[in-house]
């Protein structure tokens, strides 16, 4: 019952990994593996690496090993998200928009506020998420830099998330008219079901990178997969737009864990010439209550953070379940050290989103990139199943 009622999509599980290999077997496909900022927290939880740290080398060394072409890294994407994003913050605070703007990269949380609070749905960044932003780069920019047509590149995403199965096949989720811009999205139980059934020997695995130029990533990036991590990004990237210069890599750390006051955080920040309120919230029912303060007008926000599962991705509905234990605050312990230990941690300052600007996109929210990297949100209506071919309904 609680499946076929979840007004996230977060339940509906099913398992791809058998399609999944039938387009790595298939000599005509280019085959790209992506990789979600959260996955690389929890990839091994289930694997014995007979004391190996389970670290992301080794996590791309043990994908590379079921047989794809590339093996490329979400974080990317999710630096471009950032790019654009924080434009859009910024052309709205400069129209004079009413907020806040909601941040659109959890499909649980989109599915919620259309369905629960349709009034504010019309508050979502367009920017895409990520996982499509990937996509629909993959299979335009990186498919002009392959010289390969675009119907033969297959999009894998790795993701710590069940709902991210169905924002895959929504409408509109098709860049070239080919088919959908992400072929199959498996979680990190059939990535850990993929790795047992083809006997990769996590154990014996040395470190990869990931390939280029779609693998490469700041920290701002890594931290899309903890509560609060994609505010913290924006808020770096948002300063560096008003300013035109960096801010402390770490200026905007209050946003990092929620407040007990109720059930989110909230801070106001100093921007150039204006305040901006913000706010961040996860977990459906801190979600719920900080809705019902925007519609009484308890509450007013310049822009908010919510992601459906508590923790954020790290706790999402798609990463291994250990009976008894809830591992989402070591995850995140996680994503914040390789933040901090990046070089870069700064979206605009990822080279090879530079190089994708400088040579195929033009600027953040030009034609192409609206285009390309931004949804429309009314393109489809709650309520929307998957079918079990991955269709919707
Ligand atoms: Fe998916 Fe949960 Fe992450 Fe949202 S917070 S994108 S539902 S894993």
């Amino acid at each position: 019952q609680c499946i076929a009622n979840c007004p996230t999509g977060a339940l509906h599980e099913r398992d791809d990994t058998e399609r999944v290999f039938e387009a790595i077997n298939d000599p005509e496909k280019v085959v790209i593996a992506q990789v979600a900022p959260a996955v690389r927290s929890s990839w091994a939880e289930m694997l014995d690496l007979g004391g190996k740290a389970p670290t992301p080398g080794r996590m791309v060394a043990a994908i590379r090993r079921l047989g794809f072409d590339y093996v490329f890294d979400t974080d990317f994407a999710a630096d471009v998200t950032i790019m654009e994003e924080a434009s859009e913050l910024m052309a709205r605070l400069a129209a004079g928009e009413e907020g806040p703007m909601f941040t659109s990269c959890c499909p649980g949380w989109v599915r919620f506020v259309k369905d629960r609070y349709p009034a504010l749905a019309g508050k979502l960044s367009t920017t895409k998420s990520p996982q499509q932003i990937f996509g629909a780069l993959a299979k335009t920019y990186y498919a002009q830099l392959l010289g390969v047509d675009p119907a033969n590149i297959y999009v894998v995403s790795y993701m710590p998330c069940i709902a991210k199965k169905m924002e895959a096949a929504y409408p509109g989720m098709d860049s070239t008219g080919t088919g959908p811009d992400v072929d199959a999205v498996l979680t990190v139980r059939e990535l850990t079901r993929q790795l047992r059934s083809r006997f990769v020997n996590v154990d014996l695995l040395e470190e990869e990178e990931f390939d280029r130029p779609l693998g490469v990533a700041t920290g701002a990036g890594h931290i899309f997969g903890v509560t609060g991590g994609v505010m913290e990004a924006a808020l770096r990237t948002a300063y560096f737009f008003a300013t035109g210069e960096n801010p402390d890599a770490d200026a905007f750390h209050e946003v990092r864990h929620e407040g007990p006051e109720r059930g989110w955080r909230e801070k106001t920040f100093d921007l150039p010439g204006r305040q901006l309120k913000i706010a961040v919230a996860s977990g459906l029912a801190n979600a719920d209550a900080l809705c019902r303060a925007l519609e009484r007008g308890e509450a007013r926000y310049d822009f908010v953070e919510i992601m459906a599962c508590p923790g954020g991705c790290v706790g999402g509905g798609g990463q291994p379940i250990i009976e008894g234990i809830n591992l989402s605050a070591d995850r995140g312990c996680t994503l914040r050290i390789i933040d901090e230990q990046s070089e870069l941690r700064f979206s605009h300052e990822n080279p090879a989103v530079k190089a994708c600007y400088d040579g195929f996109l033009g600027e953040p929210l030009s034609e192409r990139a609206e285009e390309l990297l931004h949804s429309d949100h009314a393109a489809w209506t709650m309520p929307l199943r998957v079918t079990a071919g991955g269709a919707v309904a």
